[in-house]
């Protein structure tokens, strides 16, 4: 193999001028698409990504989004580089993931925040969670898309692991991958998500996140009259077993046969209340605590219409009421919330480093930074 001839320096120095030029314009493009998905769409689209999604994903965790886009601007790409943040782009539908969606339901503000502030914390919460579900995944079997297919056309019973979920509801594109899913034929049974936490308690987040994919399921076509939703708490840290994720959803079928109505009695209010009025069967075991409620297609609508105004930029983001919350958030600890109702207790410590797009708050707990 020729190994690539060195660059000289009228080379070089064309190359930093037109990254100083180009940079700041695709940062500003890729941070309109509010998801990494579909930041790799578009440059994968453009040409300047052509490898597979992981590889985007795995150049981001170990880069950040900065570095990532720093490695696009090699000599070869700057023209497709220069087509793409000049030329026209066909306007978007706003792209939501369900998890940020129901994040909105623990504050919205943090949720607008992130979007235009680059603040990086540790969260032991989500890396337990993330190992988790790749624990329930391995347990699978590969399936393709015809046999998906061909198993629903023939009505046959169906569990499906980390499906993958679309729909366009109220102008936005919403996103998502259930944990699993319960269908026979066309007829959708079951949701069931998985929490790894500490705290055994069912929070909006949870609630909102199953009510979206049986929605999702809705507006796919699939009938969702008899459809239950199931959320299970595990401990972090927990070693999944084999059969677990079975064991769960027999326990919430079982649960729900002994009656579960999908009566709402929430009263109505500007910012819904996810938990009020929800009728739902707690089945505590050693290992998980499971909470099952009935899909109420109204209520998910109501929860949803509330969340989606603020994408489709019907209202402003609205932050939260709990005085806890503000003194546990980061981005209070790194002032950068004018809604705080509370000011910050002091758990964290932040960095402030100047960054070729703007300043980076990494917020860690206190103690690490002595
Ligand atoms: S300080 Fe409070 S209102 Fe502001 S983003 Fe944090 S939790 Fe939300």
């Amino acid at each position: 193999m020729t190994p690539p001839a060195p660059l000289d320096v009228h080379h070089l120095a064309e190359l930093a001028r037109a990254r100083a030029e180009l940079a700041p314009k695709l940062y500003a493009i890729v941070a309109e698409t509010n998801s990494l998905r579909a930041t790799w769409e578009a440059l994968h689209h453009a040409g300047l990504f052509p490898e597979p999604v992981g590889r985007f994903y795995a150049a981001v965790r170990r880069y950040g989004v900065d570095g990532a886009l720093d490695a696009l601007f090699v000599p070869e790409r700057l023209d497709a580089i220069r087509a793409f943040v000049d030329g026209p782009r066909a306007p978007q539908l706003p792209r939501v993931s369900v998890s940020t969606l129901a994040n909105q339901f623990y504050c919205e503000m943090q949720v607008h925040l992130a979007r235009s502030h680059s603040l990086r914390t540790e969260n032991a919460e989500l890396a337990a969670g993330a190992a988790g579900h790749a624990a329930f995944e391995a347990e699978a079997e590969e399936i393709t898309p015809e046999e998906i297919t061909r198993a629903i056309t023939a009505g046959e019973p169906l569990e499906l692991v980390e499906m993958p979920l679309v729909a366009e509801l109220h102008g936005v594109r919403l996103v998502g991958r259930a944990d699993r899913i319960h269908l026979e034929g066309r007829r959708a049974r079951l949701v069931l998500e998985f929490k790894f936490s500490g705290r055994r308690e069912l929070f909006p987040s949870h609630v909102v996140q199953v009510e979206a994919y049986g929605r999702m399921l809705d507006a796919n076509g699939f009938n969702t009259d008899r459809l239950l939703h199931c959320v299970a708490v595990l401990p972090r840290g927990r070693k999944v077993t084999d059969g677990l994720a079975a064991q769960i959803a027999e326990r919430a079928l079982a649960a729900a046969g002994e009656g579960l109505s999908a009566v709402d009695t929430r009263p109505a209010s500007a910012q819904p209340d996810p938990l009020a009025g929800l009728t739902t069967r707690r089945v505590d075991d050693e290992a998980f605590g499971l909470w099952v409620f009935r899909h109420h297609r109204a209520r998910a609508e109501r929860d949803l219409a509330w969340a989606l105004q603020y994408w489709s930029g019907q209202r402003a983001p609205v932050g939260t009421g709990s005085r806890g919350k503000c003194k546990a958030c980061p981005f209070n600890a790194a002032t950068l919330c004018e809604a705080a109702k509370a000011p910050p207790d002091g758990r964290y410590a932040v960095k402030r480093t100047e960054g070729r797009y703007g300043v980076l708050h990494v917020v860690q707990p206190a103690v690490a930074r002595r």
